[in-house]
């Protein structure tokens, strides 16, 4: 255990979960249609599907929801967080919002104001990117080649292509971009980080072409260790002034805060200094999320947050947080499994394409996997390849994925290492008997986000 930090914590309430017998696991994944999203929670060991709003709150967290003051508007909640946000970020506004779709959906078409403007992106998250199409906008992708080399050691695969930048704000003219979104860490791409040098000099392009910058920062708190980590001459500083840093190069931050608040639910928009800009937020915000003082959200689960994102940003949490993701890809590396690396902030991300290379992509090779995890071990992972791809909207084909994913997604402070230790030794069981093993073939397929409903049968 010498390469890995400890939990900083000790464990004072538990929620009991339960392994049901093989012959019921089969049993349940058959009447879930072998689509491990419509399993009961209770029939799941370990759920690793996502890290969002699925963490555990600290006991001064429990403490604060006691505090939470139910006032419609102004208050004592809402200004508590304020504080909060203003003191992490060191921008003017701040607006709460339920999650961080509903920050999107507040935000976003404030600064898309035509149709067809483009907005850029490392890569956008799935709903930033429905958000962008909703509001009229097109988004385009944008990040470094080193990103899609799997076993590359590379320290900031979540940058930017800077060439690329350039070249699409000619090819499409700056007054057509609507805004520059810094995705940190980039989820999309296995939550890799951004390095500060990276997002200097986007800051840059975007101040030579006037466009405004975005954070969209569920996992900021994760990137900034990354720099500390990775990042030459940030050895020494504290992750609340690398924060602090990245917060400096953009004009706007939008965040679902049930990954790096540490609450089960909640977003945030926080805007820099320009007041505009915060007034049109907050005529959105009213009608889709609530009054601007409270966004969606009770007192309670402010309180909740105001606390979570201070916590978020301590050293040693953080340390045991990225510690206990590469703990699991090296255990899962030395027992032979493919995998994204080196590991990102929240999640092993795992090459199935590699694993079952007999398994065409259309018959979902990293759902099976996910499928056999499930009947090996009762844990639930979640696939992130070309069933999640879904079809070309015009051809009605199946797209390829570049690669066949499946994502342990670990909750934070929720599982220890005899858990990922349990998990690791399930997957290296499964990948063995991965050249074995058969396809899926769809049963119902709905036309959007197939992914959630699919039910499927195994080919035999
Ligand atoms: C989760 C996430 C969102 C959306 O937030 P929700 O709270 O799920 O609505 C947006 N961007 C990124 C990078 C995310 O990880």
């Amino acid at each position: 255990m010498k390469n890995y930090s400890l939990p900083p914590f000790k464990i004072k309430m538990v929620e009991p979960i339960k392994l049901i017998s093989k012959a019921e696991r089969e049993k349940k994944l058959e009447q879930a249609g072998f689509n491990p999203f419509r399993l009961k929670s209770e029939d799941v060991f370990i759920d690793l599907l996502t890290d969002s709003g699925t963490g555990a709150m600290s006991h001064f967290q429990w403490g604060a929801l006691m505090m939470g003051d139910e006032a419609y508007a102004g208050s004592r909640s809402f200004y508590r967080l304020e504080a909060a946000v203003k003191e992490i970020t060191g921008y003017k506004y701040v607006i709460p919002a339920h999650q961080g779709r509903g920050a999107e959906q507040v935000a976003l078409p404030n600064l898309i104001k035509r149709p067809g403007m483009y907005v850029i992106s490392n890569i956008h998250f799935d709903t930033t990117r429905a958000h962008v199409e909703l509001a009229g906008g097109r988004a385009i992708d944008c990040v470094c080649k080193e990103c899609f080399d799997l076993e590359l050691d590379y320290p900031f695969k979540g940058n930017f292509d800077l060439l690329k930048l350039k070249e699409i704000i000619a090819d499409k003219k700056k007054e057509n971009i609507a805004a520059i979104i810094m995705t940190i860490t980039n989820n999309s791409a296995g939550g890799q980080p951004v390095s500060l040098e990276n997002m200097r000099e986007v800051n840059k392009i975007a101040r030579e072409n006037g466009i405004p910058v975005v954070i969209d920062g569920a996992r900021y708190a994760e990137n900034a260790y990354f720099i500390k980590l990775r990042e030459k001459g940030y050895e020494n500083k504290s992750v609340k002034d690398i924060a602090r840093e990245q917060f400096d190069l953009a004009d706007l931050f939008l965040m679902s805060s049930k990954k790096d608040g540490l609450v089960n639910i909640g977003g945030l928009i926080a805007i820099k200094d320009n007041e505009e800009m915060f007034r049109a937020c907050q005529v959105r915000v009213i009608p889709m999320e609530g009054f601007p003082t409270y966004g969606g959200l009770s007192g309670r689960d402010m309180d909740a947050l105001a606390v979570g994102l201070k916590e978020a940003l301590e050293e040693d949490y953080l340390q045991y947080r990225l510690d206990e993701i590469r703990y699991l890809g090296d255990k899962l590396r030395a027992g032979g499994v493919p995998i994204q690396y080196p590991t990102g902030g929240h999640a092993v991300f795992v090459d199935c394409g590699a694993i079952c290379p007999q398994i065409p992509f259309n018959q979902f090779p990293a759902q099976v996997i996910c499928n056999e995890l499930y009947l090996e071990g009762g844990i639930r992972a979640v696939e992130i390849g070309s069933l999640l791809l879904g079809r070309d909207p015009d051809t009605h084909e199946n797209l390829r994925a570049d690669k066949e994913f499946l994502r342990l997604t670990i909750p934070r402070r929720t599982y220890t290492l005899e858990h990922l230790n349990y998990v690791a030794e399930c997957l290296i069981e499964v990948s063995k008997r991965g050249p074995k093993l058969k396809g899926l073939e769809f049963v119902y397929e709905s036309p959007i986000l197939r992914h959630f409903t699919a039910e499927f049968k195994p080919i035999k």
